[in-house]
């Protein structure tokens, strides 16, 4: 989702690649679990968690969905899945009750990523550190590389700016008629190419994301033709 806010309001002002070191480091959240309640629905999940979720829990999208750990929403008129929060204190479906995340290893990037976030400008981004979200106040500089806790950190880099900017140009092709045929068709497709059609987490994820762009090439092209 984005913010119409300054980069000024929000951060420390600096910029940071993968390589730098941020003061994000918030040891172990000590107890805390603010970030993991009352998030309504921005906990978006693209298809890299989609396919790491895959991994640690066995599940698709589909089963998570239908659990009620997962639900669809619309975001700037493309429909995309994100994580549910319910219940009294509006707690992530996965926070345990100690307070814990109970998808530490499998978590959605927001989540791995939190308190940075990403600053998107001439076809590629970096990352800013969020000076008012995280409650700790004496957090640790950490590379941001180490910080994002993400394997193959530069083909990870290469999919969030595809993945991004393919979701950028939908937007664009939805807005003002998000409620037309071909939105909702759009929308079907998406859902059914880069989210439900499930993955596999023996397979390597960039060749499968690969693969489904293909595939949405064809099929979408094939649409409206
Ligand atoms: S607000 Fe900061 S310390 Fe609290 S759970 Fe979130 S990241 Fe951890
Ligand atoms: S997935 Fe884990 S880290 Fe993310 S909001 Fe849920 S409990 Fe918190």
């Amino acid at each position: 989702m984005k913010r119409q806010v300054s980069l000024a309001e929000i951060s420390d002002g600096r910029l940071y690649g993968e390589n730098d070191m941020v003061r994000a480091d918030c040891q172990g959240c000590k107890g805390c679990f603010q970030c993991c309640t009352g998030m309504g629905t921005s906990v978006i999940l693209d298809p890299y968690d989609v396919f790491r979720l895959k991994q640690g829990l066995g599940e698709d999208l589909a089963q998570l969905l239908a659990k009620g750990q997962a639900q669809l929403n619309v975001v700037d008129g493309i429909i995309l899945p994100n994580l549910s929060m319910a219940g009294p204190g509006e707690r992530c479906a996965f926070l345990t009750g100690e307070g814990r995340c109970g998808i530490h290893g499998s978590r959605p990037g927001i989540c791995r990523l939190f308190p940075l976030g990403r600053y998107y400008e001439n076809g590629d981004f970096r990352y800013f550190l969020q000076t008012g979200e995280c409650r700790e106040k004496n957090r640790l500089k950490v590379k941001v590389g180490k910080w994002l806790d993400t394997p193959d950190t530069e083909r990870y880099h290469g999919f969030v700016c595809s993945w991004h900017f393919f979701l950028n140009g939908l937007e664009e092709q939805v807005k003002g008629a998000e409620d037309s045929e071909p939105a909702k068709r759009l929308n079907l497709l998406l859902l059914q190419n880069f989210f439900l059609t499930p993955y596999d987490g023996e397979r390597d994820f960039y060749q499968q994301y690969q693969e489904r762009t293909e595939r949405w090439e064809h099929q979408w092209e094939q649409k409206n033709g």
